[in-house]
């Protein structure tokens, strides 16, 4: 099987989710949001063509990674490549978080997409809103977005919350940023 990547795995982030991260920039994004940062990344034929097994050897090669982070373009427009490199990784002790356009909602009304959800322990849901954009958030880039536990949300069967994630960070307390959610 082959995923077609916008790039090579990128190592060492800590801004893809917790802790230090490889991430797997995928290629291929039906969303097309306004002020998308990775446009590069939509055309569904654009990027490289990369063999699974590839992938898998550059995972089991990773030092010092607490996970991996699934971005891109939108990992789940390939569901059936994440799904393989999500468990994959998963068997590899490394926890796996995923950026997707689409809300949870409807990756669970999606057989193979649904399917990835079985090796996701974050999900990053929703498309990108740029009257929504906002500095102060925890690794998403509009508040519309939602840092979801996954295996949490599968269990209650509702959507549940990364708890610490859910607010919007205190940087710099000032009287101009009372609008702000500080909870
Ligand atoms: S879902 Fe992500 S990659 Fe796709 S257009 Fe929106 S912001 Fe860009």
């Amino acid at each position: 099987m082959k995923i077609r990547l916008a790039a090579d795995l990128q190592k060492d982030s800590i801004v893809d989710g917790e802790g230090i991260r490889a991430v797997l920039w995928t290629q291929g994004c039906p969303h097309h949001c306004k002020g998308c940062h990775n446009p590069e990344t939509w055309k569904v034929d654009g990027g490289m063509e990369v063999d699974l097994e590839d992938v898998k050897l550059a995972l089991r090669e990773l030092e010092g990674q607490d996970g991996i982070t699934l971005s891109g373009g939108d990992p789940l427009y390939q569901p059936d490549a994440c799904y393989e490199i999500a468990k994959y990784a998963k068997k590899l002790g490394l926890s796996v978080w995923c950026y997707t356009g689409y809300l949870y909602e409807e990756v669970l009304k999606d057989e193979k997409m649904r399917k990835v959800l079985d090796y996701v322990d974050v999900l990053v849901d929703g498309p990108f809103l740029l009257e929504e954009r906002s500095l102060d958030l925890y690794f998403k880039g509009s508040r519309n977005q939602r840092v979801i536990d996954v295996p949490q949300s599968l269990k209650e069967e509702k959507v549940v919350l990364v708890p610490k994630y859910a607010k919007e960070r205190d940087v710099f307390p000032h009287p101009k940023r009372e609008e702000h959610l500080y909870i």
